[in-house]
């Protein structure tokens, strides 16, 4: 296939056609693409606009990002979900000011020695910051080709989208073409009449574009089971702050069980192992499930509101950071995940109807 082509129609149609994004300020800022890459890595464009904005009001550079507190990030980035981006984020934009003079790496390998810098984030900040020729592939690219080529597996898309890339606007043709597959070539119904390269698709040829490529086998996803306790005493709630590494890690939650395989407890015994309150002789009323989906489990959460006379100072804090009584008027300060803001909003209904 002929890849002068497929580059001059993609690219025409790129210019003419591509969204009018706020990350795609000319000229391309390193900082901003790699901000907007990583927030776009699994969520669409449309949720990350709001948090890309607020991102950049508050860090405009790499600088200030790299100044603020952690707790200060995972609030602005509460809700976006994916927290270790977040935290990668961080951490790298302290690496850049610290063993860089604060100038993001230009080629891809460099960039891949930062934390939470992939092959497709290196490939996308070296190509659409820094012109450097070389190939993203995302789920949008991955389908693009496979149709393109009518390639049932995708073992050699990277290969593929390496042999396409061209050394004149190299970042244009990779942003065309996960465009192309966020707009055109959607998983469901592509609109092959409008697509700019019919011409010269494989899979369009054969009749049935959306067989390509071949869905990928995933297996059932396992539910977690958890007690979350909202304990509250003086207008004030009884908080866990998860270890600053692993999974959510330095966000608050009420306390519960461990994410990863808890024990089959009651909520008692759980508040008794996690940190050492006795609560069997405290009022507690059963409120609800709630649910929450991550990428390798479905969390179900019953969540309990537990009333106590004053508050008491846990005896330990098992896998936390650090334990805290927050007064209520504060939480929203606190950085969250949106399963626990649910849980959150089960207990104001509850203590409203009170
Ligand atoms: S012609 Fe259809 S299947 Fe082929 S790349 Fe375009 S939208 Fe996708």
């Amino acid at each position: 296939m002929n890849c002068r082509c497929i580059q001059r129609a993609l690219l025409r149609w790129f210019d003419a056609n591509k969204r009018d994004l706020p990350w795609r300020t000319e000229p391309r800022d390193p900082y901003r693409v790699w901000v907007s890459e990583v927030m776009l890595q699994q969520t669409q464009a449309r949720t990350v606009i709001p948090y890309f904005e607020r991102w950049m009001a508050r860090f405009p550079t790499l600088q200030a990002l790299a100044e603020a507190s952690l707790d200060e990030v995972l609030k602005l980035w509460e809700g976006l979900g994916y927290y270790s981006r977040a935290r990668n984020l961080h951490r790298a934009a302290r690496h850049v000011l610290e063993h860089h003079n604060g100038v993001l790496p230009q080629t891809a390998e460099a960039l891949r020695a930062l934390p939470g810098v992939g092959r497709y984030t290196a490939g996308a900040i070296a190509s659409i910051a820094f012109n450097q020729p070389v190939p993203v592939v995302d789920g949008n690219v991955r389908r693009v080709l496979c149709r393109l080529f009518a390639r049932a597996e995708d073992a050699d898309v990277w290969a593929l989208a390496a042999s396409l890339v061209p050394h004149e606007r190299p970042g244009a043709f990779n942003e065309a073409l996960m465009e192309l597959g966020a707009l055109i070539c959607t998983p469901r119904a592509p609109r092959c009449d409008v697509c700019p390269l019919r011409r010269l698709c494989a899979a369009r040829a054969n009749g049935n574009p959306e067989a390509f490529p071949a869905p990928r086998r995933t297996p059932a996803t396992p539910q977690v089971h958890v007690q979350t306790a909202v304990i509250l005493a003086n207008g004030a709630v009884l908080m866990g702050k998860r270890p600053a590494e692993g999974l959510l890690g330095g966000l608050w939650e009420f306390i519960s069980s461990e994410l990863r395989d808890p024990p089959q407890e009651s909520l008692v015994e759980m508040v008794a192992r996690r940190v050492g309150l006795d609560l069997s002789a405290a009022h507690h009323e059963m409120l609800g499930k709630t649910r929450h989906a991550f990428t390798h489990f479905r969390l179900v959460r019953t969540v309990w509101l537990v009333r106590l006379e004053s508050p008491v100072m846990p005896q330990r804090a098992l896998g936390y950071a650090q334990t805290a009584w927050v007064q209520l008027e504060e939480l929203p300060r606190l950085a969250l995940t949106r399963s626990d803001r649910r849980v959150w909003m089960l207990a104001q209904h509850a203590m409203q109807r009170a």
